[in-house]
C-alpha cells in the first residue's frame, strides 16, 4: 500500500533526526536466532540476583487487583521514599523506570530554541529525550583517556558551556556506559557554578554501588539548590527493571510541574507494591552490593591477566577496551553471551560488561579467553 505520502516528512523535526535507543540484546531474541539455551546476559546492568524474595510477594499480592486502575498520586511508595530520603512527599515523582523521568523533564523545560547540556559518553537517553522535543543537545567534550577519570564528565566545561538558552544541564553520577564518577567536591563546586534558573539533573541509576568509592549521594543538596532534580531508580540494584519503577526527588515545584505532564497512571499497581517492600529489604541491597564488589574485582583481574586496558567503573557494569568490539561482540554471542558493545556511544573498540555471577561471569571469561586466542 502505497499513500505517495512520506510520513518521515510528515513527523515533527526533532523526531525526524532520531535514532532509536538500542538496548541490550533480550536472552530469548539470541535463543530464537542461535537455535541454543542457557544465554547468559551480561548487557543491561540488571541485578544478577534478582529482586528482593519480598518484592515479588508483594506484586503477586497485588495482581489480585489489577482490573483496577493503580494509586495514580504513588501514595503508599511515595510515603515510603519520603520516610527513606527524609524529604516531604510532595518533593517525589514517581515515573514508569527514571527514563519516563527524564522525558517529562524535557518535555517541561526544553522546546525548539533551548538547549540541553551533556557529557560526551553520557547516557544516551539524555540527548534522545532533548531532541524528540525538538530542543538542542549541546555535548561537552570529556575528560581524555589519560586523565585521572578517564572520559569522565567534564563538569567545568559543562558549566562552561551554558548559555542563556540553556534550560537543563544532565549529570549522570555514576555515568553509563562508561562507569565515571564524580567526587562531593566536584558536584558541589558545578552546583554552585549554575544559575538557578537552569534544571541541573543529577542521575543516580547505580548509587547503590558507588557509596564505597566516595560517590556523593546527590540528595543532600535538594535543600540548598531549588534547580536540582535528583533522578533514582528501581532498575538496577532493587532488581526491578521489568516492572518499570522509578523516581525524582526535586523541590515540590519542580515536582508540580513533572505532575502536569507525566501520564495519569505512569507507575502499575505491581510495581508500586513491589518497589515499596524492595526499599524495605536493606539486606537485599547489601548483598547484591558485595556480590557486585567482588565480581567486579575479579573481572578486573581477569582483564589484567589478559593485557586488556579497563575503565575503572562505580557502577555494576565495565568498558573494556577490546580492539574489534564489533568482532568480539559477535563471537561472544556465538558462544552465548551477551554484553554491549559501546560504538554507538562513539567508543568502537570498547565492550561494556554487566557484573553477573560469578558463574555467569566465568562462562564470559572463558569465551573471552577462546575469543582472544582465535583473534590473535
Ligand atoms: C538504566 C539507567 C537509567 C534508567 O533506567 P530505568 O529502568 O528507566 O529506571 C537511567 N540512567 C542511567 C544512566 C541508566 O543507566
Amino acid at each position: 500500500m502505497n499513500s505517495g505520502l512520506l510520513f518521515c516528512d510528515l513527523a515533527v523535526a526533532g523526531v525526524r533526526g532520531l535514532s532509536p535507543y538500542q538496548p541490550g540484546k533480550p536472552i530469548e531474541e539470541l535463543e530464537r536466532e542461535l537455535g541454543i539455551t542457557g544465554i547468559v546476559k551480561l548487557a543491561s546492568n540488571e541485578n544478577p540476583l534478582g529482586a528482593s524474595p519480598r518484592a515479588l510477594e508483594a506484586a503477586a499480592a497485588a495482581m489480585s487487583e489489577t482490573h483496577r486502575y493503580p494509586d495514580g498520586s504513588g501514595f503508599l511508595l511515595k510515603q515510603a521514599l519520603s520516610a527513606h530520603h527524609q524529604v516531604a512527599p510532595e518533593q517525589i515523582t514517581l515515573g514508569n523506570g527514571s527514563n519516563d523521568l527524564l522525558d517529562v523533564l524535557a518535555r517541561v523545560f526544553l522546546e525548539p530554541g533551548r538547549e540541553a547540556v551533556v557529557s560526551q559518553y553520557a547516557f544516551a537517553i539524555y540527548a534522545l529525550s532533548t531532541q524528540a522535543v525538538g530542543a538542542q543537545c549541546v555535548t561537552v567534550p570529556a575528560l581524555g583517556p589519560d586523565s585521572d577519570m578517564p572520559y569522565g564528565h567534564d563538569l567545568e566545561a559543562m558549566a562552561d558551556a551554558i548559555t542563556e538558552r540553556t534550560a537543563i544541564v544532565f549529570v549522570a553520577n555514576p555515568n553509563n556506559p562508561t562507569g565515571t564518577w564524580l567526587t562531593q567536591a566536584q558536584l558541589e563546586r558545578f552546583l554552585d557554578r549554575v544559575p538557578r534558573r537552569v534544571v541541573v539533573v543529577l542521575d543516580e541509576a547505580y548509587t547503590e554501588y558507588a557509596r564505597d568509592l566516595a560517590c556523593p549521594d546527590g540528595t543532600q543538596w535538594l535543600a540548598r539548590y531549588p534547580n536540582l532534580v535528583v533522578t533514582r531508580t528501581f532498575s538496577k540494584a532493587y532488581g526491578l527493571a521489568g516492572l518499570r519503577v522509578g523516581y525524582s526527588l526535586s523541590s515540590p515545584e519542580i515536582a508540580d510541574l513533572l505532575n502536569r505532564v507525566r501520564h495519569p497512571f505512569n507507575v502499575n499497581s505491581l510495581a508500586l507494591a513491589a518497589a515499596e517492600a524492595a526499599l524495605d529489604d536493606c539486606a537485599h541491597i547489601e548483598q547484591s552490593v558485595a556480590l557486585n564488589a567482588r565480581e567486579m574485582k575479579r573481572l578486573c583481574a581477569a582483564f589484567d591477566a589478559a593485557g586488556l586496558k579497563w575503565l575503572p567503573s562505580a557502577g555494576n557494569f565495565i568498558s573494556v577496551e577490546i580492539g574489534n568490539a564489533a568482532a568480539a561482540y559477535q563471537a561472544l554471542l556465538r558462544r552465548g553471551v551477551i554484553v554491549r558493545p559501546m560504538a554507538g556511544y562513539g567508543l568502537p573498540s570498547y565492550l561494556r560488561v554487566s557484573v553477573g555471577l560469578a558463574e555467569e561471569n566465568s562462562r564470559f571469561l572463558i569465551a573471552l579467553d577462546e575469543y582472544l586466542e582465535e583473534a590473535r
